[in-house]
């Protein structure tokens, strides 16, 4: 039995029914391999950042897991394609995105996979989630330099 280890995964939907395809990705987190949700924040609605398309429902999980850090990254890629993901291009609309935030206190620099998620501290729509599932991973200072990005909790 592998030791288990608490990560934090950024859900982020804009085409379809994004609400559904978040609330969805919530369950599926739940239902992986060696892994249950410990957490999750409220729905967000934010426009595209450095994206184009509708805006945005986002959502920060938190989980249990005795998935290693790529074995969680393959599973949150499978989850991704079965919602139907495609990647024209660099920040394309998205039925479902899922990022790796923090695995433990990992840090990872693969070609593949970087955690603690580099963009993470820019985003507000990482952020203001992350903050209210685990406010001592999120500062006050850190949350006012994203308040001009407009975020609403749905
Ligand atoms: P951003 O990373 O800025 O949010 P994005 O989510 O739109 O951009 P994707 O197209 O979903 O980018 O992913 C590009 C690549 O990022 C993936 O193929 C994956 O291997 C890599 N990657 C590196 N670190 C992570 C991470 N922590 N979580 C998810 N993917 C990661
Ligand atoms: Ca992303
Ligand atoms: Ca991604």
């Amino acid at each position: 039995m592998s030791r288990l280890v608490t990560a934090y995964i950024a859900l982020g939907a804009n085409l379809g029914d994004a609400r559904a395809t978040v609330r969805d990705a919530l369950l599926a987190l739940d239902g992986l391999p060696q892994t249950r949700l410990l957490r999750a924040s409220g729905l967000y609605r934010t426009a595209p950042w450095e994206a184009s398309g509708p805006d945005f429902i986002n959502a920060v999980a938190a989980v249990e897991t005795g998935l290693d850090a790529h074995e969680l990254l393959r599973a949150l890629q499978a989850l991704e394609l079965q919602a139907g993901r495609e990647r024209p291009y660099r920040n394309a609309p998205r039925t479902l995105d899922l990022d790796l935030l923090l695995y433990g206190d990992a840090v990872i620099d693969a070609p593949e996979l970087t955690v603690p998620h580099p963009r993470l501290r820019e985003r507000a729509f990482v952020l203001v989630p992350l903050a209210e599932i685990a406010p001592a991973l999120v500062t006050a200072d850190e949350l006012r330099a994203v308040a001009d990005q407009a975020i609403e909790r749905l």
